[in-house]
């Protein structure tokens, strides 16, 4: 069965800013989207802040196995209840990737419970990102030499205020000498979140192959697994959870 993936984008900056038009001209989750689509496996669906609800229906979250979420000059405007009622999908089960600076998005610092803070600076000339696999046999850098790199880019360093990740599975290195750990892992509850640092709007990161394929595997790799439920909240037992359900099953 087809993977659901729903592509969350703000969607503004392209609007706004003819600069990010010209790399983006039908914004950067069509991008995405069109890369992605090209996987038979994968049924893509793009929503963004400026649709109902922000883009977070109940008929989009009950019918999306993979969130992508790329946010970043308007994250107060996405509405608490919507987080809430995301955040519970996320714990049950459907996985969520966040992207570039959709670190700092309500659903981020939520899952993390954190600030999500961290180092920057876009500048003149762009930054040169190299990104080096730091967990090598990781489903998500299959297909991925030992490194690749970005020739422009924005700098993201440490210290980046996230929880100790499971997996730390990219390290970027830039031009000034910073670092960041830039492909993380965790889980909440049931599901799986992958965090994953580039991707500024006025570069051509989503056009990147290097850049398609983490995206792809990591959607792979964040699926919810069948059954893979937190279960109910239940009762008080009297006897023991065993014995009182082999009593049951004997009636
Ligand atoms: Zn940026």
């Amino acid at each position: 069965m087809a993977i659901r993936v729903t592509i969350w984008h703000e969607f503004r900056h392209e609007k706004k800013h003819e600069h990010v038009r010209a790399v983006y001209p039908n914004g950067m989750h069509t991008v995405l989207g069109e890369a992605l689509g090209k996987d038979p496996n994968l049924r893509v669906r793009l929503t963004t802040l400026d649709d109902p609800q922000h883009g977070l229906s109940d008929e989009i979250l009950d019918n999306t196995d993979v969130f992508l979420w790329w946010g970043h000059g308007h994250h107060g405007e996405v509405e608490d209840e919507r987080v809430t009622e995301l955040q519970k999908r996320i714990c049950n089960g459907v996985g969520l990737i966040v992207l570039h600076s959709g670190h700092h998005s309500k659903i981020f610092k939520r899952m993390m419970g954190t600030t999500a803070n961290l180092k920057w600076r876009v500048g003149t000339p762009p930054d040169r990102e190299v990104l080096w696999v730091t967990k090598p046999g990781h489903p998500i850098t299959a297909g991925i030499d030992d490194h690749f790199v970005l020739a422009q880019e924005e700098m993201y360093g440490e210290y980046f205020d996230v929880p100790e990740p499971m997996e730390t599975i990219l390290i970027s290195s830039f031009t000034g000498g910073e670092v960041f750990r830039s492909g993380m892992t965790w889980t909440r509850g049931a599901g799986k979140i992958f965090y994953f640092r580039p991707g500024h709007e006025t570069f051509r990161t989503l056009y990147d192959a290097n850049y398609q394929r983490v995206v792809q595997n990591a959607i792979y790799w964040a699926a919810p697994v069948a059954g893979g439920k937190v279960p109910a909240a239940a009762p008080h037992s009297k006897a023991g959870w065993i014995d009182e359900r082999l009593a049951a099953a004997a009636k």
